[in-house]
């Protein structure tokens, strides 16, 4: 079981399945032979499984369980990101190779945390599981998209597919959290993460017109001034903060974790949010993130050339929307900051935050499984930053829950959608091993 799992995530890297949102720069070719050696992988899974496929390359499998009451979806996806060829890797990154990381031999390349690991691990689980003649308790869909990173259309056709067939998961589980070492400054255990809800992705534009003209004469208050004041009235007005449910719990798991001093406020996070929030927002980007919604503004145009005033000046805002917040409610924030009638506010992509999944019997599943697997770990629920093709899946289910059962160290988390992703063949092994006793633990 050891070697397939391993040597299977080295083929799977081995294929550049990387996604792009022009279809016509895709290598389908790649994705067929990806497909094609998975079946080879796991034989049994695929002479078991009812498949469907969905989107160009994604693959929804059903295998059916004593009952249907409690049907499993299991997530993951077959795409990548792009390489820079400029990054210094330090192996392949399409080698799949084997060689020494910090923490012992690791698989390296593209995809191995991001997430074909994922993939490679749920395969080798439910091939060993038929192996040794398990029939699952419950339904276990496993839904593998192959656009995920693209925001494609795999994962929303997948939730099709389950709503005609009357599904609804009592359990979804997709990429997201980890076993993450050195998560917390000051806490030595690794954290188990579960993301119970991820912000909303939403990015808007904001335009000003004006006459342009030649640049010899310009007037005041043109396109492109009124453009930078706005970003930075935007920048001057940050969102309220306010740390949400799963922030606050995240952090009474903590307390018995931290330096002594630190225990007793934490112990009482949930009662004292206004100064936890206040000490978050205090202490850098990354802690206030976890407390509001927040604004980047990133793309910006004007006139095309040098000698020419601006007619018409725009500003990207990518926003991060924060579970309590809306779109709607985004747009009016925005508009009040600005305060320039003059300024248009466009929606180019509206992404609401996913509702949060309660931490109940399929939250206490997935605890109990992190105990066996990693009794080092603290489980404890977050908000996951990043976005998931899990979202689409809070139109049929309640409970989505996003974790991906592998150590990963910070220097590996920072390696995703980067170089250097690498994972440890041991944590792979030891990934595989928690999915099935996830399956193996299912309810009657
Ligand atoms: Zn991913």
């Amino acid at each position: 079981m050891t070697d397939r799992v391993v040597s299977a995530l080295q083929a799977l890297v081995r294929i550049p399945t990387v996604s792009d949102r022009d279809p016509d720069r895709v290598d389908t070719d790649a994705f067929d032979r990806l497909l094609v050696e998975l079946a080879a992988q796991f034989p049994l899974l695929h002479a078991r499984l009812d498949l469907t496929r969905v989107g160009s390359h994604g693959l929804l499998l059903h295998w059916a369980g004593a009952s249907a009451a409690k049907p499993v979806v299991l997530m993951a996806h077959l795409d990548v990101v792009p390489v820079d060829t400029e990054a210094p890797w330090q192996h392949d990154p399409f080698g799949g190779e084997i060689h020494e990381s910090s923490t012992g031999p690791a698989i390296w390349g593209r995809g191995t945390l991001d997430d074909k690991g994922c993939v490679a691990a749920i395969c080798d689980a439910v091939e060993s599981l038929l192996e040794a003649g398990h029939t699952p308790s419950q339904d276990v869909w496993l839904s593998f998209g192959c656009d995920e990173e693209v925001s494609g259309t795999a994962a929303p056709e997948a939730v099709a597919v389950l709503r005609e067939r009357g599904v609804t998961p009592w359990l979804v589980l997709d990429e997201g959290g980890a076993i993450a070492g050195g998560a917390f400054p000051g806490v030595q255990a690794p954290l188990g993460v579960i993301g119970v809800t991820e912000k909303g992705t939403t990015s808007l534009e904001l335009v000003a017109e004006g006459r342009g003209g030649h640049a010899s004469t310009p007037a005041r208050n043109g396109p492109t001034a009124r453009i930078a004041r706005a970003i930075l009235r935007v920048e001057k007005a940050p969102f309220p903060a306010s740390a949400p449910a799963p922030t606050l719990e995240l952090l009474r798991r903590l307390a018995p974790h931290v330096p002594l001093p630190l225990r007793p406020l934490l112990g009482r996070a949930d009662k004292v949010a206004p100064v936890v929030t206040r000490a978050l927002v205090a202490a850098g980007p990354e802690a206030a993130a976890m407390t509001r919604t927040t604004v980047a503004a990133t793309t910006l145009s004007g006139s095309p050339a040098i000698n020419v005033i601006a007619s018409t000046a725009r500003a990207g805002l990518n926003v991060r929307v924060m579970v309590g917040d809306t779109v709607a409610g985004v747009v009016e924030h925005i508009r009040r900051a600005v305060a320039d009638d003059s300024i248009r506010i466009d929606v180019i992509e509206a992404g609401e935050p996913s509702p949060v999944s309660p931490m109940d019997e399929p939250f206490e599943l997935l605890e109990v499984c992190i105990g066996e697997v990693f009794p080092e770990a603290v489980a404890t629920p977050y908000v996951m930053m990043a976005a998931t093709d899990s979202r689409h899946f809070t139109a049929i289910s309640g409970h989505v829950y996003r974790f991906a059962p592998f150590r990963m160290t910070k220097a590996q988390r920072q390696a995703i959608h980067s170089y250097d992703e690498h994972l440890g063949v041991a944590d792979l092994v030891d990934g595989a091993r928690w999915y099935e006793l996830l399956i193996e633990r299912l309810p009657r």
